[in-house]
């Protein structure tokens, strides 16, 4: 459903997002796709809606700097600059991630993009969500970002619970993704801030050259990938062939008695919901890679809905290591 963006329409907006839905939400850049960044289902719900083939991590929006803390473990004094002269507005900070930020925001990465935007709509919408929201641009996977409320209904009006008409997005493109993660900070991507106010404020930043330029943010070289050796099985007959004696662990998709003992088991949904297991995968994997295990069987899952990017995630994580 599409509706004006009014105080009391975003009330409801907000009450939506708090209890795990999805609204799109107009910003100064453009239209976002927006899900309750604290809550993993919520979150795989908007990969479930744009049907992209990978994983990749969200930008997490605030409305209040006080979010800021929770959700990072260290901003050092560049960052308090950057935020000091451009939040709210077109820059996202990529920083160290607190425990709170669930593993399928950030694609796995210890990291987290946040910025505060300066829409009056989407800053009242995070006040009345009282959480801060995950969301990618509002279009299906392989389209153009939206920049008008009729854009994304058209792409998307039947998939999500509330689209907030807000009108026109002022700027129109993304936002600058500046990381500080390395001594030398960065731009990820640009976007609606040019560099050179930012040089103005911290001094000469990276650019990632061209030729590291990702043709998908999901081909990221630093996205997670287990230390441990992952295989993928089909059906679980092939477990029966499994030398026992290896530290196995396992990654099933539903709940199934096995034949073999294995050291380390995780389940990522009792009941086989594709949109479970995606807000699962990354923390299994996680405590799959911490458990000790020598090697990790991963049992394969359909490829429709969020199961084309699960399959896309195992198969990464299975491939022999890059360098
Ligand atoms: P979009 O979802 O279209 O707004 O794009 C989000 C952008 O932020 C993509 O270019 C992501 O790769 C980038 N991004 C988000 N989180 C991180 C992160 N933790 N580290 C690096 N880049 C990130
Ligand atoms: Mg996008």
């Amino acid at each position: 459903m599409r509706v004006k963006a009014t105080e009391e329409n975003i009330k409801l907006a907000g009450k939506i997002i708090k209890e795990g839905g999805l609204v799109a939400f107009p910003t100064e850049t453009v239209y976002g796709l927006g899900a309750n960044a604290l809550n993993p289902y919520a979150v795989a719900k908007i990969f479930e809606v744009k049907k992209r083939p990978t994983f990749d991590p969200l930008i997490v929006h605030i409305s209040k700097i006080e979010w800021l803390e929770k959700l990072t473990t260290q901003v050092d004094e560049k960052a308090l600059k950057l935020i000091e002269k451009f939040w709210p507005g077109p820059l996202t900070l990529v920083l160290p991630k607190s425990n709170i930020v669930p593993d399928i925001v950030t694609a796995g990465l210890p990291t987290v993009a946040i910025r505060m935007p300066s829409h009056n709509v989407a800053l009242a919408l995070i006040e009345n969500a009282e959480t801060p929201i995950s969301a990618p641009s509002a279009n299906p996977f392989g389209y153009i970002s939206p920049t008008t409320a009729d854009h994304v209904e058209r792409m998307l009006g039947d998939k999500i619970d509330l689209i907030l008409d807000g009108g026109k997005c002022p700027i129109g493109i993304e936002s600058t993704v500046l990381s500080l993660i390395d001594e030398e900070p960065k731009i990820l991507r640009p976007g609606g801030l040019p560099v050179e106010e930012i040089e103005k404020i911290i001094g000469k930043v990276k650019i990632q050259p061209s030729s590291e330029k990702i043709l998908s943010p999901g081909q990221l070289k630093k996205h997670y990938s287990p230390k441990t050796p992952v295989r993928i099985f089909k059906s679980l007959d092939e477990l029966s062939e499994i030398n026992e004696t290896e530290n196995v662990g396992i990654l099933l998709f539903k709940k199934n008695e096995l034949k073999i003992k294995a050291k380390h088991i995780e389940v990522l949904s009792e009941n086989g919901d594709l949109i479970e297991a995606a807000a699962n995968l990354f923390s299994a994997l996680h405590r799959l890679d911490d458990s000790g295990v020598s090697v990790i069987y991963a049992q394969a899952v359909t490829e429709t809905g969020l199961g084309l990017a699960i399959m896309d995630r195992l198969r990464k994580a299975s491939a022999p290591a890059e360098n």
